[in-house]
């Protein structure tokens, strides 16, 4: 009898909900791969910046972008052969991350990337278009959100325990609100619940409930089936 395939786990929503850390907790509970597909646009990012690349050179980020290699090891991200894991979430590349991810060649690779690692199931994929473009098939769907001050003091603890620099809260909130709306307001694949996601606004829940009622929503996926 061939192996049963493992569901998939789309987890989309804006910056700072706590995606990220409420994903990897998802996959470690249920033993299933993690993916943190914004790691790979800020990875991208990095090699334009590094490379001197106007934003406006779109065919030159593409052709960049293909020749990329980006690899997941552990907790680490590596570029061509570079470990650019702190670098990557700086607030430079956060602040130009959104106008290399709005190009439809861009996409489309990090997309096929994506869709390769998931196509025998059994992950947890985070990002803004998992659940509408990569995976509209996954069996859970999940958009979670929080409001903008809550995102803001989240993204604004993370970095200071990263020991990254950081401004003041105000304009973290800022930055946030406008990468918020380039991502829900470009053409490819913005930041949008999917028709059949379930809506988790996290104010006021930690990182534990989150993931108990995403595992509750896989374990439901899993039963569903089981008499057919
Ligand atoms: O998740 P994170 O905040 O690290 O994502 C960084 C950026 O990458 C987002 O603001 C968005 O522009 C882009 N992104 C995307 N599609 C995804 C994941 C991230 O466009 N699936």
């Amino acid at each position: 009898m061939p192996a049963q395939r493992k569901p998939i786990v789309a987890i989309d929503g804006p910056a700072g909900a706590g995606k990220s850390t409420v994903a990897k907790l998802v996959a470690q509970q249920l033993g299933l791969l993690y993916l943190d597909t914004g790691a790979m646009y800020r990875a991208v990012t990095y090699g334009v910046l590094a490379a001197g690349i106007v934003l406006e050179d779109q065919e030159a980020i593409v052709s960049l972008s293909a020749e990329s290699e980006i690899q997941f090891r552990g907790s680490q991200v590596w570029l061509n052969g570079q470990d650019v894991t702190q670098e990557i979430r700086s607030p430079t590349i956060s602040a130009h991350v959104s106008q290399v991810a709005k190009i439809a060649g861009v996409r489309r690779l990090m997309t096929q990337q994506q869709q390769a690692i998931g196509s025998h199931g059994g992950v947890v994929m985070e990002g803004r278009d998992i659940g509408t473009q990569v995976f509209p098939k996954a069996e859970i769907k999940v958009f979670l959100t929080a409001s903008p001050q809550e995102r803001a003091k989240r993204r604004y603890q993370d970095l200071l325990d990263q020991g990254q620099r950081v401004g003041s809260l105000e304009e973290l909130e800022q930055s946030i609100r406008n990468r918020d709306f380039q991502d829900a307001t470009r053409d490819i694949a913005p930041l949008c619940p999917a028709p059949d996601a379930t809506i988790i606004t996290s104010d006021g829940m930690d990182i534990s409930q989150v993931a108990a009622a995403i595992v509750e929503l896989y374990a439901q996926s899993t039963l569903q089936g089981v008499c057919s």
